[in-house]
């Protein structure tokens, strides 16, 4: 019987100014060598630096021969500014997207992002496949999405956007690895049966655990709570103790045979190496 291998990615972003760029080439040249199966690239829904995204998914491609995920939004994206995009894609070599909806920018209006000419991420998907050749993954909530009314209908609305032509889903952070889990279960039972890459951001300070939970909705353990309130005041104890915990959740999942592990590795090259080094 082959054993199966769970794979390993990481997420990175663009810094937000120019002169910060030569740096987060060597960290993602760094996380290059850790040797994982792809690397994606974040878009700042709404904004102008779709660029950005575009020049370090080109750099992870083309100069680290890495596969190379760029994310886009459906938030602020005409028909027009998409299909420019996706030429802008084709032009720098990159072939693989993660097709999200985004959130609403606070510099955008109520009405103007209800206006979105793609409202779903599913609307998204349609038109890339029709319009381009482009690999396609998209976003998935083990703790569901936090406009969804329950799990179930998440996961119906994710089954949709699978069927619209998803090849592979990247999960929200979770802290406790039973939603996952049970998400995978469910997810199975509905048919969805793509490869599901179990996003995992390492909390090294507690200040970032607060901001991480109020954007991504994330539950957090008592154990994980726990350690905050043990180790938060003291800045190496906390980066030691949150990379033991992520260290923990990564193992237990490769036990569980999980298809991937993700890293949201906030551009942060020395705790993603010492999580691979453990892993
Ligand atoms: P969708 O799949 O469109 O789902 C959004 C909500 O709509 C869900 O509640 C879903 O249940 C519901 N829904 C879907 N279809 C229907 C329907 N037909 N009828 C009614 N309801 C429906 N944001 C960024 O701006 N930039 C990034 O780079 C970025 N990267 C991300 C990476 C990952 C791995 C994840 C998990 C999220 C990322 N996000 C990013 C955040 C993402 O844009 C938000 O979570 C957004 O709120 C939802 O995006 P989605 O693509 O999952 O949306």
């Amino acid at each position: 019987m082959t054993k199966h291998k769970t794979g390993l990615s990481f997420e990175v972003f663009p810094p937000k100014k120019d002169e910060e760029f030569d740096n987060a080439y060597q960290i993602i040249q760094e996380l290059g060598k850790l040797n994982p199966d792809f690397i994606s690239c974040t878009y700042g829904a709404g904004g102008s630096r779709a660029g950005k995204t575009i020049e370090i998914s080109s750099f992870i491609q083309n100069t680290l021969h890495i596969d190379s995920i760029a994310h886009i939004t459906c938030v602020g994206f005409t028909r027009e500014d998409l299909q420019r995009n996706c030429d802008a894609l084709k032009d720098a070599g990159i072939n693989h997207v993660l097709a999200l909806r985004g959130d609403r920018p606070q510099t955008m209006s109520d009405e103007q992002f209800n206006n979105r000419e793609f409202y779903y991420a599913a609307d998204l998907v349609h038109y890339l496949k029709e319009h381009t050749d482009l690999q396609i993954s998209g976003a998935c909530y083990p703790e569901k999405h936090f406009e969804a009314s329950s799990l179930e209908d998440d996961l119906r609305h994710l089954k949709e956007k699978v069927d619209a032509g998803v090849s592979s889903l990247i999960s929200q952070m979770f802290f406790d690895n039973a939603y996952f889990y049970r998400f995978m279960d469910k997810a199975g039972a509905l048919g969805i049966n793509v490869p599901i890459h179990a996003g995992i951001m390492p909390i090294t300070t507690a200040k970032q655990l607060g901001t991480t939970v109020s954007l991504s909705g994330s539950s957090v353990p008592k154990e994980l709570a726990d350690i905050i309130a043990t180790y938060g005041e003291d800045k190496e104890d906390m980066r030691k103790a949150g990379i033991d915990y992520a260290v923990r959740q990564i193992r237990d999942l490769k036990e569980h045979c999980v298809d991937g592990i993700h890293i949201y590795s906030m551009n942060k090259i020395k705790t993603t190496t010492e999580i691979c080094s453990m892993i």
